[in-house]
């Protein structure tokens, strides 16, 4: 039977959702360890009970990661995703768990708890089901994703390394496309400082922080170069108290998205060469993590045809898509691990009050995903 396993899965919907809504209702903000290591513990309960090897890095500021895995051999896959949300605790009470029809709601249950638990049920069919494994299976879920994965990056990296291929569990684009492709990038930061003065009585005197932040800012935005793929977008500004007194602090956030790697640097080296333009005013620079870009080589190209094979055999079209966000699978490219990301839910709404995931696509995703874990 061709869509063998979409079916299988559609059979089991209720129960998966069940599964979803335990991990929706267990908040995970990224800056509260408390209640991400919460959610860690029914995790690492779910893959123990599998008969997986679970190891728990521990975190002081960060929830503990998440290293799981099951089968034996040299050769390894890695199946990638991180359990923190960008909801704080108290989000679900506004955006409560709710089916709509075809959606289902909830905080961070398409960003991304429903593919963590997408990945559960292929490993839990294909132990029951008794389906060989080509390779070691490698679930290593993080805490931190959402604020750059400081804390993860460089477990995320190494277990890239030793593995053939990485499968990132983050939703679907719009459509249901695997992302063969990301942007690279990160945000920074630059404050100007000046000196106070009365703005009617003393205006000499003062040094305009806010003034000598704007120059820089309209020359920094001037860098964007659509050609090469790099965009810098000026994001928040701030500064100033009141309108008499010439202010003293002003700063500002910068995004920074690059498609080449060698951008990233070029970019950081015109910021570290910024000098104040005021006399008597100062510039700090802080930079944020960078994040490479998400490049589709060769070895992307034939991972996602073996991909979209996976999903011909279940009756359905896969496609692919490039995309300007970053995400870990950025990390495991940049090591030189073919990459395909996305494989996680359809749905839509990420980091928004709508966030939700399609009930109809869930099965498909989950057996395309057996597949691949199973033929890879
Ligand atoms: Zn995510």
């Amino acid at each position: 039977m061709s869509t063998r396993w979409t079916s299988y899965f559609s059979a089991k919907i209720e129960e998966i959702l069940g599964e979803i809504e335990q991990y929706v209702k267990m908040e995970s903000p990224t800056h509260n360890k408390e209640a991400v290591d919460r959610l860690g513990h029914l995790i690492t309960e779910r893959f123990a009970a599998l008969g997986c090897k679970v190891e728990r890095i521990p975190q002081s500021q960060y929830g503990d990661q998440l290293r799981i895995e099951y089968g034996q051999g040299d050769e390894q896959l890695l199946l990638l995703g991180h359990f923190d949300t960008v909801k704080e605790i108290g989000t679900l009470a506004r955006e409560p768990w709710r089916r709509e029809g075809n959606q289902v709601f909830g905080p961070g249950v398409y960003d991304m708890k429903a593919g963590i638990v997408f990945s559960y049920y292929a490993l839990r069919t294909i132990i029951e089901q008794n389906i060989p494994l080509n390779k070691r299976l490698v679930f290593f879920w993080n805490t931190d994703e959402e604020t750059g994965s400081l804390s993860s990056k460089a477990y995320i990296q190494e277990e890239a390394k030793k593995s053939s291929h990485a499968l990132i569990l983050e939703p679907a684009a719009g459509g249901g496309q695997l992302k063969t492709s990301r942007k690279g990038g990160g945000d920074f930061r630059l404050q100007a400082i000046g000196r106070a003065a009365h703005a009617g009585n003393d205006h000499a005197n003062g040094v305009n922080a806010i003034v000598e932040l704007a120059q820089h800012l309209v020359t920094i935005q001037s860098w964007t170069d659509y050609e090469a793929g790099t965009t810098l977008s000026v994001g928040t500004v701030k500064g100033g108290s009141v309108s008499n007194v010439v202010p003293e602090f002003a700063e500002a956030e910068i995004d920074l998205r690059i498609s080449r790697e060698e951008e990233a640097e070029k970019i950081l080296q015109r910021l570290r060469q910024l000098r104040p333009i005021l006399p008597g005013a100062e510039i700090i620079l802080q930079e944020g993590a960078i994040k490479p870009p998400m490049v589709r080589t060769a070895e992307t190209e034939k991972l996602f045809l073996h991909a979209q094979k996976q999903a011909q055999l279940e009756g359905f079209q896969l496609e692919e898509i490039g995309v300007g966000g970053t995400s870990d699978g950025n990390f495991t490219a940049a090591v030189g691990t073919p990459t395909l990301d996305g494989l996680g839910p359809v749905g839509g709404g990420a980091h928004a009050v709508d966030e939700h995931i399609l009930v109809d696509r869930m099965a498909e995703r989950i057996a395309v995903l057996l597949r691949l874990m199973t033929s890879l």
